[in-house]
């Protein structure tokens, strides 16, 4: 029984984080989505939001679960009987930055592998960062998110604009 973990901010889950998600879902017998608690970014969702959206972005999905964490990735991997990692890469510097967090991780837990999922070419240019900066000038979104993302997306910003 392999159970992997695919950590991340999500903020929020778009199609590009799903696509990563079910094709290792489709690898390993059990997938945690972890979204991070406190990432070194400005959010714009709670982890219960980022939660709550990458459920319904991936319900339905028969081995994937979705929780949240703190501290240290392989530490809480360590604690939880994980064996790897899964990351999406889309250009050589998230290959680049990968990397040396591959290193500094295996360093820390030799037993842990992270395993490299390349995205897939029409989400390659997708980021959580270039989503909401279009979302917040009301453009569309809808082909990277689902509507319930979109429409939380677009609840947000009205709030802010107030
Ligand atoms: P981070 O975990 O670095 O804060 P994200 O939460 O945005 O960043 O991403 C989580 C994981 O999803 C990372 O492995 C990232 O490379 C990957 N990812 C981000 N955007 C895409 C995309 N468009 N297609 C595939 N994978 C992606």
């Amino acid at each position: 029984m392999t159970r992997a973990i695919y950590p991340g901010s999500f903020d929020p889950f778009h199609f590009g984080h799903v696509d990563i998600a079910r094709r290792a879902s489709a690898l390993f017998d059990e997938l945690l989505v972890t979204v991070f608690d406190a990432p070194a970014k400005r959010l714009l969702f709670s982890t219960e939001e980022r939660i709550e959206i990458a459920r319904e972005a991936l319900e339905g999905a028969q081995n994937i679960s979705i929780v949240s964490y703190s501290g240290l990735t392989v530490k809480w991997a360590q604690q939880h009987g994980v064996r790897v990692i899964v990351r999406g890469i889309r250009n050589v510097d998230d290959l680049s930055f990968e990397s040396r967090i591959d290193m500094a991780n295996r360093q820390m837990a030799p037993q842990i592998d992270t395993c490299y999922l390349l995205c897939s070419p029409k989400y390659v240019y997708l980021s959580s960062t270039i989503l909401k900066e279009v979302a917040s000038l009301d453009g569309d979104v809808s082909h990277w998110v689902t509507p319930h993302t979109e429409q939380a997306l677009r609840q947000r910003f009205a709030e802010r604009k107030r």
